[in-house]
């Protein structure tokens, strides 16, 4: 399937007051809505991780995503606006996997305006430093925020995917 023509995306990308820009319902969407594809170059670990070595670890300002042990979608090459869609712990939308394609949903109906969000879970290899945990802190202000824009500590098998956090992935094998 190809991607939506950008017309048929039922939001728009404007300043977030959670972080720098967010991506905004449009129109009241549906639960189990498709809204988009997160689409990039799709690129090994290793090229991740060769690619963002010093910079990530100073910021998390990257759009990697990790679609499996292969491979890792890098939305800032090529990507289209579903990077823009910030990170809450207790979010409105969810990425799921499909076939090695990432595409978000609505997991519940979303009013016009509201901002869309899905979670993280960046990557734990157990390795994490107090350093990492303060980098990676979650300001998502909802109820539920567990603290952490990584994943919660015990793996959670309700999460359909893990995004990438670089310096978890290093020692990953595969
Ligand atoms: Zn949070």
């Amino acid at each position: 399937m190809p991607p939506r023509p950008a017309a048929a995306v039922p939001f728009i990308v404007r300043r977030s007051a959670v972080a720098g820009r967010g991506a905004f319902a449009r129109r009241d969407i549906k639960k189990g809505e498709r809204l988009i594809e997160y689409l990039g170059e799709r690129i090994s670990h290793a090229t991740a991780d060769a690619r963002y070595e010093d910079e990530t670890m100073r910021s998390h300002h990257t759009f990697l995503f990790s679609v499996s042990r292969r491979t890792v979608i890098d939305a800032s090459v090529g990507g289209n606006d579903a990077r823009f869609i910030n990170h809450s712990c207790d979010p409105n939308c969810e990425a799921v996997i499909e076939r090695s394609r990432v595409f978000i949903y609505a997991r519940r109906p979303i009013a016009a305006g509201e901002e869309l969000f899905y979670d993280y879970a960046y990557e734990r290899d157990g390795t994490e430093t107090s350093e990492d945990e303060a980098r990676y802190a979650c300001r998502c202000g909802t109820a539920r925020c567990r603290g952490t824009i990584l994943a919660p500590r015990k793996p959670d098998h309700r999460l359909p995917h893990h995004a990438v956090a670089r310096h978890t992935d290093k020692h990953r094998g595969a």
